[in-house]
């Protein structure tokens, strides 16, 4: 197999571009994917020609507009090419509109609030940052998804918006700092993607994980990972098939599959592209994600994506690791032998400091939902608090870097501490925590707190956005300035002193650390619910604003939007445990009781005591009992719950009852597995999934 043939081979990519569009049409469509420059109308009707005759020609019949309703999926409807040509014939058809605008009905998918109040018409615009695929007879044409209105109902819209607001103030700055080269500013993305595989036999046998993704009840496994030795270690025949299948798949998608591993839980493992621009990386996830779900069906797998599909193990996250690329190759985040260069690049950490401190909450509640409240903080992955992990050397120089402001013999102290340490020093402290949500790695950061199966998009979204603003105020400081470099020491100096709180480079999962945290007066989130209501605040709807990302009523949809997901997850959960408890775990231990007390009376006229059956016997009495009672607490809180129309304290009231019920119902059910007989429990237990594949 010709690896750089296969790749990219389904993508109408550079190469098929050339080769299906004229020439001036080709450069005009590059200019736009490159630079950011609006798309020049008159060339729709060419790249859709081209485009289709590409398409058709890799075994295209229908096309469909791609996009990414607020599901943390994505949607699209498929139409094929054919037209009627009279006379009982077709032919084939793609016209300009079709390409660039689609109708889906948007009442069909989350909208919070702006469905009441505006029409259910939606609009799929075509994206041509990314590029289009075929896939299964259809060409994929990435879209951005809005309402009658021009709502945004969709993740890549504000995603494409806060791109933009970045670039925009990104290139003001550099121009400021002397940068006359550079034309275009990009986020950088590169996801790392954590996933479990199990057998789908034993999948398909339990209800929770088919219609939950996650185990609702089992008794943890006599191994779990306290051995440390599933962590990059050999990977199994049938794990290492999967991978080759999948990672085959995923180029000739275009997805730069790199780095594969057993993660430290059993049957988990991670998948890591390497980088791109934060739309493409966007769409290039939820594209993994689904091929992820199909190649594990196609060869007798399950791949769950759940942040927390077993209790006692650990879950799964999504590591967003991020930089700002410019299009003449110069990575902003990347420190430098230069004195001058490294003064720049402090500037830029400096801007993130400030931007993470004033906008935590908003990084926070985009990695919160009901999945990952089952992770985050389980000293597993990082604590609900926000923080950012410079390293000890890094923190210095940048706070030297400040305190040089004004004085020529402390400018050069901070010069010398940042030109001849940083590199090496740097590499050394970035590989030191892995507990830090929000940690400095080199040349770029690492956003830890996603949940696995979640869209990135609103973490770039919110990071794109908040940079933004903080540019935006460096550069009127700057303008105003007399000696830029005097200024930049200042600005550097009054992030120190006054975002400077958010940097921490010790155990983050420490109680100390939550001690230390609530002294400094950073925000404590524990929960999805708490960290959703941030949206609501008015800082951060001013912030969404300022920069054209969110409308204060996009603000309000999103956080309803999140609420109802919140709630929807809930109780679908709390409906498949009771049918699970109620169908098949309770009349199993009927059955086994029954079994037991027969053969209680069978020894007993046998003439032995039958004590300790007789015992067991009770036992299992006991805990039907109890789990009857338990049955009744979860029905009555779920029924409950359902009278309770304000959406805000109808999933205050799931989180703080129901789940706690369910809670109680699980610890039960799982303490009858351990003294029932395995032929009656009638679902596989955690050892014959995780041991499984
Ligand atoms: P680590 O082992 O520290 O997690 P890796 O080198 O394995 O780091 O990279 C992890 C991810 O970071 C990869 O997806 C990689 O492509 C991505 N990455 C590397 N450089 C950048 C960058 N400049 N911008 C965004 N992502 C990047
Ligand atoms: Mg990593």
């Amino acid at each position: 197999m010709d690896l750089t043939k296969l790749f990219g081979c389904k993508v109408f990519g550079d190469e098929a571009m050339r080769e299906n569009l004229s020439r001036e049409v080709y450069e005009s469509l590059k200019r736009t994917q490159d630079t950011g420059l609006p798309l020049e109308e008159n060339i729709a009707a060419a790249v859709a020609e081209g485009m289709k005759d590409w398409a058709v020609s890799h075994g295209a019949t229908h096309y469909t507009h791609w996009f990414q309703p607020l599901t943390n999926i994505t949607a699209g409807k498929h139409d094929s090419f054919i037209e009627p040509a009279g006379n009982g014939k077709i032919i084939l058809e793609f016209s300009p509109k079709a390409l660039i605008k689609g109708e889906p009905d948007a009442s069909s998918f989350p909208s919070g609030g702006l469905r009441a109040t505006f029409e259910a018409r939606g609009y799929t615009a075509w994206d041509p940052t990314s590029p289009a695929f075929v896939r299964d007879g259809t060409l994929y044409i990435p879209t951005a998804f809005y309402s009658y209105t021009g709502e945004a109902l969709d993740q890549k819209t504000p995603l494409l918006r806060s791109m933009e607001a970045l670039n925009k103030q990104c290139l003001r700055l550099l121009r400021l700092l002397g940068n006359t080269k550079t034309n275009y500013v990009t986020p950088t993305v590169g996801a790392e993607q954590e996933y479990f595989l199990i057998d789908r036999d034993a999948y398909e046998q339990r209800l929770d994980l088919k219609i939950c993704g996650r185990t609702l009840l089992g008794s943890r496994p006599p191994k779990g990972q306290e051995l440390d030795d599933h962590y990059c270690g050999r990977i199994r025949l049938r794990v290492a098939e999967y991978m080759r299948a999948l990672d085959e798949e995923l180029w000739s998608l275009g997805v730069s599959s790199k780095t594969k591993h057993n993660e430290v839980a059993p049957a988990q493992h991670e998948l890591a592209p390497v980088f791109d621009s934060a739309n493409v990386a966007c769409d290039h996830n939820q594209l993994t994600m689904e091929v992820m779900r199909v190649v594990a069906k196609q060869q007798g797998l399950a791949c769950l994506l759940h942040e927390k599909p077993f209790a006692g193990i650990n879950g799964s996250g999504k590591h967003n690791n991020y930089s700002l690329c410019t299009d003449d190759g110069l990575n902003l985040l990347a420190s430098s032998k230069d004195p001058e260069e490294n003064l720049h690049f402090l500037l830029m950490l400096a801007a993130f400091v400030s931007a993470v401190d004033q906008y935590a909450d908003l990084l926070r509640a985009s990695a919160a939902s009901a999945g990952n409240d089952h992770r985050l903080g389980g000293f597993e992955a990082p604590p609900a608090i926000i923080s950012i992990f410079l390293g000890e050397n890094l923190t210095q120089s940048l706070c030297a870097a400040g305190n040089g402001g004004g004085c020529g013999k402390e400018e050069h102290k901070m010069l010398k501490t940042g030109v001849s340490t940083l590199p090496d020093l740097v590499k050394d402290d970035s590989d030191r925590n892995r507990t830090s949500p929000f940690a400095f790695t080199g040349n770029k950061f690492e956003f830890r707190m996603l949940g696995s199966s979640q869209s990135i998009a609103f973490t770039n979204t919110v990071l794109n956005c908040a940079l933004a603003d903080v540019f935006e105020d460096f550069c009127k400081r700057l303008e105003k300035a007399g000696d830029i470099r005097h200024e930049i020491r200042a600005i550097i100096a009054d992030v120190v002193k006054e975002h400077g709180r958010i940097i921490f480079n010790g155990n983050n999962y420490s109680q100390a650390w939550v001690e230390e945290a609530k002294k400094r007066g950073l925000p404590i989130l524990n929960t999805s619910l708490d960290a959703f209501e941030c949206l609501l605040d008015q800082k951060n709807i001013d912030l969404f604003s300022r920069q054209g990302v969110f409308t204060p009523v996009e603000c309000s949809s999103r956080y309803e939007i999140l609420l109802e997901n919140y709630i929807h997850v809930v109780s679908i959960e709390a409906a498949t445990m009771l049918e699970m408890v109620r169908r098949q775990i309770y009349p199993a231990l009927v059955r086994y009781a029954g079994e037991v007390a027969r053969s209680v009376n069978e020894m007993k006229t046998a003439g032995v005591s039958a004590w300790s059956s007789t015992k067991h016997l009770h036992s299992l009495n006991d805990i039907i009992d109890q789990i009857d009672s338990e049955i009744e607490g979860v029905r009555e809180a779920y029924v409950r719950s359902h009278s309770i129309e304000n959406i805000r304290e109808h999933a205050l009231y799931l989180r703080d009852v129901l789940k706690v019920r369910m809670d109680s119902l699980r610890t039960a059910c799982d303490a009858a597995e351990t003294i029932t007989d395995d032929q009656y429990w009638p679902i596989p237990s955690y050892t014959d999934i995780l041991l499984r594949v």
